[in-house]
Parts: C-alpha cells; sequence; structure tokens
C-alpha cells in the first residue's frame, strides 16, 4: 500500500496535480486525467455500462480534501465531486494511466 504522500502540489495553471513520496518515487496527473478515472460509484457503473466518463481538457480541480491518510476526495469545476482518491491508485495506476494519455506532457 502506498504511504501518505510528502508532497500533494497542485499546478493549477497547467492544470497538473503532482505527488512524491519519501522514498522518490512520484506521480503527476493531468486535471482531466484524473476527472476521466473518477473512482466513485457513479463513474465505476458508467464504465461498467461501456459509457464514457466525460472529461473535458479544460475541467479542473476546484477542491482537495484529505479523506483520512489514505485519498483525497476531489472537487472538479463541472460539479463533480464525488471521487475519492486513494493515494495507492494516484501513485501507481497514475503512472501507468499518464503514459498512455496523450493530453500529458512533462513539465
Ligand atoms: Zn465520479
Amino acid at each position: 500500500m502506498t504511504a501518505l504522500p510528502d508532497a500533494i502540489e497542485n499546478r493549477a495553471l497547467q492544470g497538473v496535480l503532482a505527488l512524491s513520496w519519501a522514498d522518490g518515487s512520484s506521480a503527476s496527473w493531468t486535471h482531466a486525467a484524473l476527472r476521466a478515472a473518477c473512482p466513485c460509484a457513479e463513474c465505476r457503473a458508467r464504465r461498467r455500462a461501456g459509457l464514457a466518463v466525460e472529461a473535458d481538457d479544460g475541467v479542473r480541480i476546484a477542491a482537495i480534501e484529505p479523506v483520512g491518510a489514505y485519498a483525497l476526495n476531489l472537487g472538479f469545476t463541472d460539479g463533480h465531486r464525488r471521487g475519492i482518491f486513494p493515494f495507492e491508485m494516484l501513485g501507481e495506476a497514475g503512472r501507468e494511466m499518464l503514459h498512455a494519455d496523450a493530453a500529458w506532457s512533462r513539465t
């Protein structure tokens, strides 16, 4: 299980959320990629039904709330704020998804 990150940096201008851990690992997500990967029950149900989870490139994180020591609750500018994003997902699944995400650019 991935521990609490050392640092969580929201680069609002670029629309990127960057996380880093004490062991030197790190992960970066575009806000749009996070919105598309939202793990809430509603978005999971949409994916199971074969429907896309809409994520406009312009969507941004509007609120970041820690959930205990294991996750972040992210609210987005499209009004969706149900997603509880475990650090494990942000740190491990995140890296794989970013490589597949053409919208991602290294900064
Ligand atoms: Zn969702």
